[in-house]
């Protein structure tokens, strides 16, 4: 087993993506005007307040459409490069994914990007041979007890962790979203940015006590929860007081950021994906 350490990942995406009421907008233009700059503007604050430390950052390629420049200094900055998906919208099923997948080919072909986050962590069985056949090396798609790392055809799934209160589930079968199946199942998915937002001092216990039990938890934040858009609440409008379950993706978690870099080693998931084959071959 490779050394334990935080997969810190970050799934870059436009403020809006957390709504969900944009996902049927498809002008570009008008995509990019709604963003109005966020994407652009969070991302040095970010990798400054990463500074030495590497992360997965799962972009939403779109984004590499609007700022070409974005996946350039993700990648000079020494993080890995992956992808969220083109456009944000969910992706269980697996004809929507394989057009998002050809809409992204182009640029991920230019970063050798290996990596898959789903879109709100949602993704089926049929989706692996895709990711697959795509030129992906590992996916990051369910929720799941922390050192889960499994084959699926011939391609890897690194879950998001979870804390498992009562029995580890025996089986992991796709799809394995945040949900109250999960919830009620005794898994406590704390690698969500949700439960980070509500818990933040819990979460880094959590994290410290599986690293000393030697897994290495992975954990997902957006950049709108690190560098918050101007008038954020109003922006999201109405959503945010109609859905109460948003609130805690709005909380800033900079400060969390901060502690959890002080006090822990972290990597992107490329690097333990790679040291645990790299490991199981020789
Ligand atoms: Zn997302």
């Amino acid at each position: 087993m490779p050394s334990p350490r935080v997969l810190l990942s970050l799934d870059y995406e436009p403020w809006f993506a957390l709504t969900r009421r944009y996902d049927s907008w498809r002008d570009p233009e008008q995509r990019r005007a709604l963003d109005g700059g966020f994407t652009r503007q969070a991302l040095d604050p970010i990798l400054d307040l990463l500074g030495s430390a590497r992360a997965s950052i799962y972009l939403v390629g779109e984004i590499a459409e609007w700022y070409p420049e974005i996946p350039q200094q993700i990648a000079a900055a020494g993080h890995e490069l992956g992808l969220h998906c083109q456009f944000h919208r969910p992706l269980v099923d697996e004809n929507e994914l394989a057009l998002d997948l050809s809409a992204s080919a182009v640029w991920r072909a230019l970063y050798d990007v290996r990596g898959y986050r789903a879109p709100m962590v949602g993704i089926s069985e049929a989706a692996y041979p895709l990711l697959k056949r795509a030129g992906f090396l590992y996916s990051s798609s369910i929720y799941a007890p922390s050192g889960s790392l499994h084959r699926r055809n011939d391609l890897w799934e690194l879950p998001v962790s979870t804390l498992s209160l009562f029995q580890r589930p025996s089986q992991l079968t796709a799809p394995r979203h945040f949900s109250t199946k999960l919830l009620a199942a005794g898994e406590v998915p704390y690698g969500s940015s949700f439960m980070i937002g509500l818990m933040p001092n819990l979460v880094l216990k959590i994290l410290e006590r599986e690293i000393r039990a030697g897994f290495s938890p992975v954990i997902i934040l957006h950049p709108y929860e690190l560098v918050r858009p101007q008038h954020f609440l109003r922006r999201l409008g109405r959503d945010a007081a109609s859905h109460p379950l948003l609130f805690p993706f709005t909380l800033n978690k900079s400060a969390f950021l901060k502690t959890l870099l002080k006090h822990f080693p972290v990597s992107p998931l490329i690097d333990y994906v790679q040291e645990f084959t790299f490991n199981t071959d020789h």
